[in-house]
């Protein structure tokens, strides 16, 4: 019999007895997919957002596009976005017949960098879309600063940032169009879903037509259909699930910053005590005030290393500790390869994302897993500095 310690993921999602038990009353209820329990969810995340309208969608990567149609972006426009995020951020650009256009990222924050966002404006430009990797948000005056400078539309690719902060404000309780998922590794999850939130009634009434066939009903059996729409509502199912998940968000989220804090205190004694104090790994921006913890990454310093970042997470996986990347440059996929992207053409980006690794952090770890999984991951580091 092994007694190696238990695999760790490098996230797990938690749902306590009671949302289990929700979930078991919402499928006796008779009611399973949109219904009740889908607008009570609408109605606590608009609360939870100070009052801004909210419709649920089936997925985050619908929410975008829907918020893409929304904001009346299609066939000729270009939108401004980041090559370091999930691929759905540019295909839902490109599946409204948009153009995205790349910007390089900050290095340090590993988010757009909005200095090198007016160089990139054209007169067909008509959105930005931020993504705030693993919970941090951009530098929310400067976005809509340029915003309003050019007179763009703000898609917020807040995917990741479920209860991240600006200047004390949540992030989607101000601002433009604001798209969360509710995906499995998410901060808080419906196992698949998202939300949008809006500017005003209309904005919402569109939204939800979007989300069903482009539908409107009048009366008892009135019904027409004056847009395209699809099929990308939440069920009611995974709305009581996000239901439940937002009761515990905050003891989710204290227990994530904790589990930072450890990360940051273990690698940096860590190194030190390995004499790797010179190697320039480097760890995420140190905010406790902004940021969800969605995700602990660190930059793997491979110039000093004799291996690739393939080699470190195989080496992690065989001491029972899993890693996951987020994410390879985007224009560096065969299907934007071959559009003409390239990824030199933001050269902070493609070695970002080569070299890139996020740590397993998710609220049920106990302290001891941060100890082993920093202390096995430097002593990688270490059997591979070169010289
Ligand atoms: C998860 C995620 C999405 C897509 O959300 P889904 O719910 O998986 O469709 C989009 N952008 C970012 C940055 C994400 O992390």
């Amino acid at each position: 019999m092994s007694n190696a310690p238990a695999f760790i993921p490098f996230t797990r999602p938690s749902f306590n007895q009671e949302t289990i038990d929700a979930v078991a009353d919402a499928l006796r209820s008779g009611w399973v997919t949109s219904g009740p329990k889908s607008a009570e969810f609408e109605a606590t995340l608009s609360n939870y957002f100070g009052g801004r309208p909210v419709r649920c969608f089936a997925n985050g990567t619908a929410t975008m596009k829907i918020a893409l149609q929304v904001a009346g972006i299609g066939e000729g426009d270009e939108v401004i976005t980041t090559p370091i995020s999930w691929v759905a951020t540019s295909n839902v650009i490109l599946s409204v017949g948009a153009k995205p256009i790349f910007v390089d990222i900050d290095p340090v924050t590993r988010n757009i960098d909005l200095l090198k966002v007016t160089a990139a404006i054209t007169p067909q430009t008509r959105a930005i879309m931020p993504v705030y990797l693993a919970g941090l948000p951009v530098d929310m005056d400067q976005l809509y600063t340029l915003a309003n400078q050019f007179n763009l539309r703000v898609i917020e690719d807040a995917a990741q940032a479920f209860g991240s902060q600006w200047n004390g404000q949540k992030i989607g309780s101000f601002g433009d169009l604001v798209s969360f998922s509710f995906q499995a590794n998410k901060n808080l999850t419906t196992v698949e879903g998202g939300c949008l939130v809006l500017n005003n009634a209309d904005e919402a009434t569109l939204a939800e037509k979007f989300r069903l066939q482009g539908l409107t009903r009048q009366g008892m059996d009135g019904m027409d259909v004056d847009v395209l729409g699809g099929k990308d509502n939440l069920t009611d199912v995974n709305a009581v699930i996000g239901l439940h998940q937002l009761k515990q968000l905050p003891a989710y989220q204290t227990r994530r910053a904790a589990l930072a804090r450890q990360y940051f205190d273990a690698i940096r004694a860590g190194l030190q005590s390995a004499g790797l104090e010179n190697l320039p790994l480097e760890l995420p921006v140190e905010n406790f005030s902004e940021t969800n913890w969605h995700m602990f990454q660190v930059v793997l310093p491979l110039e000093q290393l004799d291996c690739d970042r393939t080699q470190v997470m195989s080496e992690l996986k065989e001491i029972g500790i899993g890693t996951g990347v987020h994410y390879p440059a985007i224009t560096g996929f065969t299907l934007y390869k071959n559009q003409g992207y390239k990824t030199s053409d933001t050269p902070i980006a493609e070695c970002v994302g080569r070299s890139i690794l996020t740590l397993p952090l998710f609220p049920a770890m106990a302290d001891e897993d941060i100890r082993r999984i920093s202390c096995g991951f430097i002593e990688i580091l270490k059997k591979h500095r070169k010289n």
